[in-house]
C-alpha cells in the first residue's frame, strides 16, 4: 500500500515554495506512483494533508514547528524523530485510518499490529508489516 498526501501542488506552487515544487515535479511524481500502484495490483491512498507536519504519530498530540525545525520532539509522550520521518508516520496512520472504516477489515487486521503505540519496536514493525503486506497480496 502507498498513501500520500492529498495537496493540491498547483495552489502550494503559487505560494512560497513555488518554485521548489514545480522544480521537484511533485505532482508527476504523485501520478506516476499511482500508475505504478495500479499496474502492480497495491492499493493507493490519498489522505487529509492538513497539519501532517505538526502532529505526534505516536499519541497525536499537536506539536507545533516551523520549517526550520528537522526534528519532531513530543512534549506529551516524548517520542523524537527527525520531522519527515513523523510526517510520513502520520500519514501512514491516516491511510490505515482510511482504508478501515473503507471495510476493508482483512487489511486492517493485517496492519494492526505494526500500529504504533502497540508495544513494538519501529523498525521490527515495520519489516513484519511489509512481509505480512507481499503476502497477502500474492494470494
Ligand atoms: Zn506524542
Amino acid at each position: 500500500m502507498v498513501f500520500m498526501e492529498d495537496l493540491d501542488y498547483r495552489t502550494l506552487a503559487k505560494g512560497m515554495l513555488g518554485k521548489q515544487m514545480l522544480d521537484v515535479g511533485f505532482g508527476q511524481f504523485r501520478n506516476i506512483t499511482k500508475y505504478v500502484c495500479w499496474k502492480r495490483g497495491k492499493f493507493f491512498g490519498e489522505v487529509n494533508a492538513r497539519g501532517t507536519s505538526q502532529q505526534c504519530p505516536e499519541c497525536g498530540a499537536e506539536v507545533k514547528k516551523d520549517l526550520s525545525v528537522r526534528v519532531h520532539h513530543c512534549l506529551s509522550c516524548n517520542y523524537i524523530t527527525d520531522r519527515d520521518v513523523a510526517s510520513g508516520q502520520v500519514i501512514r496512520n491516516r491511510g490505515i485510518e482510511l482504508i478501515s472504516t473503507a471495510g476493508h477489515v482483512g487489511i486492517q487486521n493485517a496492519y494492526a499490529d505494526g500500529l504504533p503505540g502497540i508495544g513494538e519496536t519501529q523498525s521490527r514493525s515495520k519489516s513484519k508489516t511489509r512481509k505480512g503486506v507481499t503476502r497477502k497480496s500474492k494470494k
